[in-house]
């Protein structure tokens, strides 16, 4: 059992990283749950000294990871928040980063609340437009970040053109991959340097796990990474990587069908009289509808439509019956979520009319059920309004 070089993306998900356990042959990495490792004699030892420092289940993580984002290296985080911190310890005091204007909630609670402090400086801008990156870089520019699709508005960033710009200033360019998982598309091969997964989304997929990745092409980033990973210890457990693994095994077979779900119940609510507007890159309706034609293989899982008013969002949400409210997203049960008042709402009001984030929106996370269940269920809801 050996992956040969150009071996195709499915069978990157199941086997990149993963080689019978030499000890049993088992075919699945076990988890080692271990903190420390036995040494044959004196400075002589496996590879493996203390499990903060390296550990095999995290290493087939991480060697998994790298190869379906075509990367050099990986590592892995706590969650996705820890892995976005520590790309932000690439920095340092002084540094100027631009930020996709609506990224996470929690990057930028991050940025603003946390790093601010020690004396990074951000600027927000619309990604989507290469000229407000370009006119946003300074002398003190050292990253670009970029979040496309963006939560909730999915709206998209060219991830090729938004490099060379950045690029061209000397600027290095990390993108978080979240939402679009490596099936769908792959920055490293567009031009960026870094990627940044929550893993607790698609590439677990089960809603079971909390984690995150950072995937590096160059090898000051992987040498400094490995580095941070090991100084600032927020390293993802051996459970919670090995859930993982047994998530990317079927990444493409889900994503497939998430996609698919995801267009057909895009086009259910965009033809609904009782919706007001629909975002999702799979309509022709969308702005960025080419872009995402030629960035991304399929649309992704999620959807997000607007109501007309606070008190309609509040009536779809407390009647749907199969689509559970909660926050997160890219499990195989369909999620649904307000981003007003749960994923943005450490978000200030005035800037989250900006970002065009209405009190009259929700964010469906299109799972992997059948998908006549979800429009019932939708279609039931709506009939409340
Ligand atoms: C969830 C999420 C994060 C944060 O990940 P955690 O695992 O919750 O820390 C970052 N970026 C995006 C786009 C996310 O959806």
């Amino acid at each position: 059992m050996r992956l040969r070089d150009g071996a195709r993306f499915s069978t990157i998900c199941i086997h990149a990283g993963q080689v019978p356990d030499p000890s049993t042959g088992a075919i699945i990495t076990p988890i080692y749950q271990t903190s420390t490792y036995v040494q044959d004699a004196l400075g002589q030892h496996k590879g493996y000294e203390y499990g903060r420092t390296q550990n095999p289940t995290r290493g087939a993580f991480e060697a998994n990871i790298a190869a379906m984002e075509h990367g050099t290296a990986a590592f892995g985080f706590a969650s996705g928040m820890a892995a976005t911190n520590a790309v932000m310890t690439l920095l340092d005091a002084g540094d100027h980063v631009v930020v996709t204007d609506n990224t996470y909630g929690g990057t930028y609670r991050l940025f603003e609340q946390v790093l601010r402090r020690f004396q990074l400086e951000f600027t927000y801008v619309d990604t989507s437009r290469i000229d407000e990156i370009t006119a946003a870089i300074r002398p003190t520019t050292r990253m670009l970040f970029i979040e496309t699709p963006t939560n909730p508005t999915l709206q998209l960033t060219d991830i090729s053109a938004a490099s060379d710009a950045a690029h061209r200033s000397g600027v290095v360019v990390a993108v978080d991959n979240t939402f679009a998982s490596p099936y769908v598309q792959r920055p490293l091969d567009l031009g960026a340097d870094l990627v940044i997964h929550s893993t607790t989304k698609f590439l677990n997929g089960h809603s079971d796990s909390v984690g995150g990745a950072v995937v590096a092409r160059h090898a000051d980033h992987v040498e400094r990474l490995r580095f941070i990973q090991n100084a600032a210890g927020a390293i993802i457990g051996p459970m919670d990587a090995w859930l993982v693994l047994r998530g990317t095994k079927t990444l493409p077979v889900r994503m497939e069908r998430h996609n698919a779900n995801a267009l057909v119940l895009a086009e259910y609510l965009a033809s609904h009289p009782k919706v007001a507007r629909v975002h999702y890159p799979g309509l022709a309706s969308h702005p960025q509808h080419d872009l995402a034609r030629r960035q991304m293989r399929g649309f992704g899982g999620l959807v997000t439509f607007e109501l007309g008013s606070l008190d309609r969002a509040r009536t779809l949400l407390n009647g749907l019956q199969l689509v559970a409210l909660a926050e997160s997203l890219g499990g195989v049960e369909t999620l649904i979520s307000h981003p007003a008042t749960m994923t943005h709402a450490s978000v200030p009001p005035d800037r989250r009319v900006r970002i065009g984030i209405p009190d009259d929106m929700v964010r469906l996370s299109v799972g992997i059920e059948d998908v006549e269940d979800l429009r019932d269920d939708l279609a039931q809801a709506l009939d409340r309004l």
